[in-house]
């Protein structure tokens, strides 16, 4: 990497970001397109998130992606959200464009791009989510927005459950059910997409696995896992050995992070650059 006066600054931002794989898989991409960009981790404080993004402005970044925990509130100190960013309700992704901040939410559009990649249809099905938190979010919205029937999601607390699926009202057809219920379970009988969007099953804890009754889905039943650390987590070993078909969170993971920097660069990202990058950071984390 070479930096100079004409090099294009990105990065993260989010309390804390030590632990993210972003810069390495980013600068690897930028270098492999041979783009004069650096990606860097910057650690924001939530009580300074106003004056962060007004500096990123007026310091002449190119853009950013947005973490935990700024991904809401980073929306009031944003000129415009895009409808992806607006549906989730959560900016992942920031755009500066002459003096304009814009807000995308590419973590939706990049779980619906790795269902694409492995040809699975959305349209008219049913989906079961495992887990009510932020991922969710954009899985839920992405799924309805891409003509899902029906979404239900399960989650430890029924009452949790129920009031996340009640948040989607006006955008589809959710449900929401502690995940224990009789209700819950018969409802894997018509799931035709299932996905985990809890960290159960995530490195360290990788002999973790949310426990399912596996002979009520049908075979034709994707299952999907958000982890991408492991590749392949327990519950998805299971699936395979259920004879579904399996779809992890490695490329969710990068089609957000490539949607990302298309936004940034307007250049095609170098896919399996980001991914070669993605399996060496693991390797090398164990
Ligand atoms: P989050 O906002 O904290 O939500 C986590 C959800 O999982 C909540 O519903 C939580 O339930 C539930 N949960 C947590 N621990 C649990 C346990 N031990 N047993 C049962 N349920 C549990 O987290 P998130 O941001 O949505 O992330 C969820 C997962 O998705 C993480 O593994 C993350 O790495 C992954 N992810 C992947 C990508 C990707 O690009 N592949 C992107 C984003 C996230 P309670 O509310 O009851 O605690």
């Amino acid at each position: 990497m070479n930096i100079n006066g004409k090099t294009k600054a990105v990065g993260l931002i989010g309390w804390p970001v030590e632990h993210t794989m972003s810069p390495l898989i980013q600068n690897a991409a930028f270098e492999a397109a041979g783009l004069d960009y650096v990606y860097i981790p910057l650690a924001v404080r939530p009580d300074q998130l106003g004056q962060a993004v007004a500096g990123l402005r007026s310091l002449g970044f190119a853009g950013v992606n947005v973490t935990v925990p700024h991904k809401v509130n980073v929306m009031d100190h944003i000129d415009c959200v895009q409808r992806s960013a607006e549906l989730v309700g959560a900016v992942n992704t920031i755009v500066f464009t002459d003096g304009q901040a814009t807000g995308y939410n590419t973590d939706m559009d990049g779980f619906i791009q790795s269902l694409k990649n492995e040809k699975v249809v959305i349209k008219g099905k049913k989906a079961v989510l495992l887990g009510a938190g932020g991922a969710a979010r954009a899985v839920v919205c992405g799924l309805l927005e891409h003509g899902a029937n029906e979404v239900l999601i399960g989650a430890r607390d029924g009452q949790k459950a129920q009031l996340f699926a009640a948040s989607f009202a006006g955008i589809g057809q959710t449900i929401g059910h502690s995940w224990y219920d009789d209700d819950f379970t018969n409802s894997l009988l018509e799931c035709d997409i299932l996905v985990n969007c809890t960290p159960v099953g995530m490195y360290p804890q990788v002999n973790d696995e949310v426990s399912l009754v596996w002979d009520k889905l049908q075979p034709t039943c994707v299952v999907c896992d958000l982890i991408y650390n492991p590749a392949t987590t327990k519950f998805l070993e299971r699936a395979r050995r259920e004879g579904h078909k399996t779809v992890g969170g490695a490329a969710m993971l990068i089609e957000q992070g490539a949607l990302a920097f298309e936004l940034w660069t307007g250049i095609s990202a170098p896919r399996d650059v980001m991914y070669k990058k993605l399996a060496e950071v693991i390797a090398a984390k164990r």
